[in-house]
């Protein structure tokens, strides 16, 4: 169909206004946070309703186009952009209402397009906490947070995005509304199909609205920049802190000090926030239900210290502190762009392993390219670390992204040697599609693609993610 034919059904289907197909209006929705990838789509289209969304879906069925779901574009492994240039993406933005919120109940229906800032700040004027937290929150959106089933900084107290939804809206691949916005916490009415749709990268439908759980907002926090000498010792010192805290530690993250050598070397924190120097530092951070007693972090630190597994700790005495300490463990992938190339790895293993796998991930690396700078952080609490490497000072960008495949390899062997994943939080998208066929159990893949095939069997809903386009 010439592109004018296809602007005009598109614009009867969802109105003029909401269809973009000129090159310059497309980029933005394209282009996504990494430029990994570079392709163009047949057009935009982003509907008012979820009655056009239906229409369109249900057109698109009909004459076999692909579509490609899309939300605040922050996805960091190419879901929510073309594959190849045939498709058409569906933006929901438009579909960011609030439907419904009961505070004392715990829960909030909200329409897929509203962003996660936006949802902190609705339960937060009714003096609830929704609370999953990623530095993209500024532009992501509830329908992307799920579809990927984001995890981010507090999954260790509150769970990830699948464990925060109670129900979804859904608009099949074949047009039809699926209502599952339920606030309901016992439901076993037969299989759960609200887990199949979080997490399922847009390959089975779109999502419009979701049921979200709150929490009560703390009264506040307690906040520590903690030396450990290893992730061996900030491994024991997660269980010394968690067995005195429980899930009132909702953050506890690790961080290198390469890392933030960089980020006071680019100027992104003003001052080192280390008590004193160290190779390795955690960031924990406890949050104090109301009417919870004040110093309990500290206290805990204080019997670490004691044992020996810590070698110093900076508290943050303030809220500006606070936000200090965060932004150098939120840049903490930003600013290795400013060094240089950077090859990245979102994997998670037992967390008994994390130290095996710093160890042994670092060594493999440096065998293979020597000079070369890892930058392992994040999500410890979680098992959960973005294995990142710097390119040796100095080094040609381009030479060193070419090496990026055995490092790759090396890691993810040494990842899944421990019995860990190849994605933690970040999805599969097109990046990982190869490397799911060959890590997934065979069965467990079998059955995955048998569950597309049935909700899907013309492969209009985001073909070539997740599963290989010529799988
Ligand atoms: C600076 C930065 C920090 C980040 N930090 C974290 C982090 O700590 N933890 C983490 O988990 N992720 C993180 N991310 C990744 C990303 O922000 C999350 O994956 C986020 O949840 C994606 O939301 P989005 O609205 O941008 O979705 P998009 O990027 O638009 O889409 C993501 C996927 O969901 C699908 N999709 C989108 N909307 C729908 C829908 N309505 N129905 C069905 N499918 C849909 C898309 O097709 C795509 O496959 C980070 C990204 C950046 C840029």
């Amino acid at each position: 169909m010439p592109n004018s034919d296809l602007v005009n059904v598109l614009t009867a289907l969802v109105g003029t206004q909401n269809v973009v197909a000129s090159h310059d209006h497309m980029a933005p929705f394209l282009s996504e946070p990494r430029h990994r990838f570079h392709q163009t789509a047949k057009a935009i289209v982003s509907p008012r309703s979820v009655e056009d969304l239906q229409a369109l879906v249900q057109w698109a069925n009909a004459v076999r186009q692909p579509l490609v779901p899309q939300s605040g574009n922050t996805g960091l492994v190419g879901g929510q952009v073309p594959l190849t240039g045939n498709e058409i993406v569906v933006s929901i933005r438009h579909l960011d209402g609030v439907m419904a919120l009961d505070a004392g109940a715990g829960h909030m229906s909200v329409g897929a397009g509203l962003t996660l800032q936006k949802a902190h700040e609705v339960a937060e004027e009714a003096g609830a906490l929704f609370p999953l937290t990623i530095a993209s929150q500024g532009s992501a959106m509830i329908g992307g947070v799920l579809s990927s089933n984001a995890g981010g900084v507090q999954v260790l107290s509150y769970g990830n995005a699948r464990e925060l939804c109670l129900g979804v809206d859904v608009v099949l691949p074949n047009g039809n509304l699926m209502h599952g916005l339920n606030s309901l916490r016992k439901n076993n009415t037969g299989y759960d199909l609200k887990d199949l749709f979080v997490g399922a990268e847009g390959t089975l439908g779109i999502i419009t609205a979701a049921t979200l759980k709150l929490f009560p907002r703390p009264e506040g926090y307690e906040t520590a920049f903690i030396s450990v000498a290893g992730p061996d010792a900030a491994y024991e010192l997660f269980g010394h802190i968690r067995d005195r805290l429980g899930t009132s530690l909702t953050a506890f993250e690790l961080m290198p000090r390469f890392g933030i050598d960089m980020l006071l070397k680019h100027g992104v924190i003003g001052r080192d926030p280390a008590a004193s120097p160290s190779p390795w530092y955690v960031l924990a951070e406890l949050s104090r239900p109301r009417g919870g007693r004040e110093g309990r972090l500290v206290e805990s630190l204080e019997t670490g210290l004691g044992t020996g597994l810590i070698a110093d700790a900076a508290i943050a005495q303030s809220e500006g502190d606070r936000q200090g300490l965060w932004r150098a463990r939120e840049s903490m992938s930003d600013v290795q762009s400013r060094e240089g190339a950077s090859i990245k790895h979102d994997v998670s293993v037992p967390l008994a392993a994390v130290p095996a796998l710093v160890a042994e991930g670092i060594a493999a690396a440096k065998r293979l390219v020597p000079g070369i700078r890892p930058c392992p952080f994040g999500h410890m609490g979680d098992g959960n670390l973005h294995f990142n490497f710097s390119q040796p000072e100095g080094a040609d960008p381009k030479a060193f992204m070419a090496g990026a495949e055995p490092i790759h390899a090396a890691i993810y062997e040494i990842v899944t040697g421990l019995g860990g994943s190849v994605s933690a939080e970040h999805g599969i998208g097109q990046l990982k599609t190869h490397l799911l066929r060959r890590v997934k159990d065979p069965v467990a893949y079998a059955a995955m693609k048998q569950i597309k095939s049935a909700l899907d069997p013309h492969n209009i809903m985001n073909p070539g993610k997740i599963f290989d386009a010529d799988d």
